[in-house]
């Protein structure tokens, strides 16, 4: 493995994914934790990224609820999407898992998150939180 293979990509962040797996950028310049992946740091501007675990925690920051989906996600309508603080301080958009998307009042923005990851029907998994 040459540090060209090593380098994190868009690609390889949405196959963690898929394999159940939540890996972040990390800036190797300054240390800034990004996801989802960018090209270059949001806070020193440096291009050269590694892989970082991520502690899955974080908290609720804002959340939306999806009734009319796109076609490809109509099976799964009504869903939460949010946006979640993690513990590293980098903001990620996820599906929220067990609160009933019926009832929006009943989701309070603060709550303490935990990742988890939700199946759709056609077995693509989605990075989702759930209260912590
Ligand atoms: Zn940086």
């Amino acid at each position: 493995m040459n540090d060209k293979s090593n380098k994190p990509t868009i690609e390889k962040y949405k196959q963690f994914i898929q394999e159940g797996k939540f890996r972040a950028f990390k800036c190797s310049d300054c240390g800034a934790v990004i996801a989802p992946p960018l090209g270059s740091c949001y806070s020193c501007g440096s291009s050269k990224m590694e892989w970082t675990e991520i502690s899955g925690k974080g908290r609720l920051v804002s959340f939306t609820v999806i009734h009319v989906a796109p076609e490809e996600f109509q099976d799964e309508a009504p869903y939460y999407i949010a946006i979640i603080e993690l513990d590293e301080g980098t903001r990620v958009t996820a599906r929220l898992s067990g609160f009933d998307p019926l009832k929006p009042e009943d989701v309070k923005l603060g709550t303490s998150m935990e990742l988890t990851f939700i199946e759709s029907p056609k077995g693509r998994k989605y990075l989702a939180f759930k209260a912590a």
